[in-house]
């Protein structure tokens, strides 16, 4: 199969207008959860920047679980990253979530985020593998390894092999974090797989107190990056607020990370 490592022995690396990904290069990618106004997003994008992530997320199409709360700007969101890009020479990481929006994102988007409820949209899925660009594929709510990576070879069975695989936690017995992330699927998925693999501590931990050492973890574990919620205002997040590092936090995070020796 296309997405293991029988088939593919070395590290798969993946490039995003000259930023490497996978093969020992790591990246962080980080930003709001949902794009909510242009000067938080331009600030966020700077904040990123300064301090060494090397993309911008932002969400503008949201998977909200209720229908009454912020449903993401859509394009209007889409343009407000461009313009952070603009600023900032980032490369804009965001999530689909409906077949009918693949040209609008598209357009704007340099990696496609499938987020965790979408990991088994197979037709979704199937219609990503048709394009050229590369996508951040979450695993889904509760989800296992194997299927997780049935999903990556819908997409790389349509031709796209720039699948970057994200996890995210699943949702377990245990009430006290949003989901739980187990940081031991790293070394076994980088055993199976040549895709990188990065980790999202913000929907894991659910909390921002508890983000960074989750963030931390998964870097120590030997992911290829992470891709991390923040935020400068977090009451005025349209989404996830909770769960947004500050620009401080982050900042330190970034440093910390920096004396970390991983194992691989
Ligand atoms: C997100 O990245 O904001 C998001 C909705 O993530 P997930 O799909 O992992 O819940
Ligand atoms: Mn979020």
């Amino acid at each position: 199969k296309r997405a293991s490592r029988e088939f593919h022995p070395e590290d798969s690396i993946i490039e995003v207008d000259g930023v490497k990904i996978g093969g020992g290069n790591k990246v962080v990618i980080a930003g709001p959860c949902s794009v909510d106004k242009l000067e938080n997003v331009i600030y966020l994008a700077k904040v990123a920047k300064e301090n060494g992530a090397k993309m911008l997320r932002g969400g503008a199409y949201k998977p909200r679980t209720s229908p009454y709360t912020f449903q993401g700007h859509g394009e209007e969101g889409l343009k407000m990253l461009a313009e952070a890009k603009k600023e900032t020479g980032l490369p804009i990481v965001t999530e689909l979530m409906s077949i009918s929006d693949i040209d609008v994102v598209y357009k704007y988007a340099d990696v496609i985020q499938i987020g965790a409820r979408n990991m088994q949209n197979f037709p979704l899925l199937k219609e990503i593998g048709k394009l050229d660009k590369p996508v951040i594929l979450k695993n889904g709510i509760c989800s296992t390894v194997k299927e997780h990576l049935m999903s990556a070879e819908y997409i790389m069975s349509e031709g796209n092999e720039k699948v970057i695989l994200c996890l995210r936690g699943t949702r377990t017995y245990e009430p006290s974090v949003r989901n739980t992330l187990d940081v031991t699927l790293v070394p076994i998925m980088q055993k199976m797989t040549h895709l990188p693999i990065i980790v999202d501590p913000s929907h894991a931990a659910g909390k921002r107190e508890f983000v960074s050492a989750l963030a931390y973890a998964g870097m120590a574990a030997g992911a290829d990056g992470l891709i991390i919620e923040i935020h400068n205002c977090p009451k005025e997040a349209l989404s996830d607020g909770d769960q947004a590092l500050l620009p401080r936090d982050f900042e330190y995070l970034m440093n910390k990370l920096k004396e970390l020796k991983p194992w691989n």
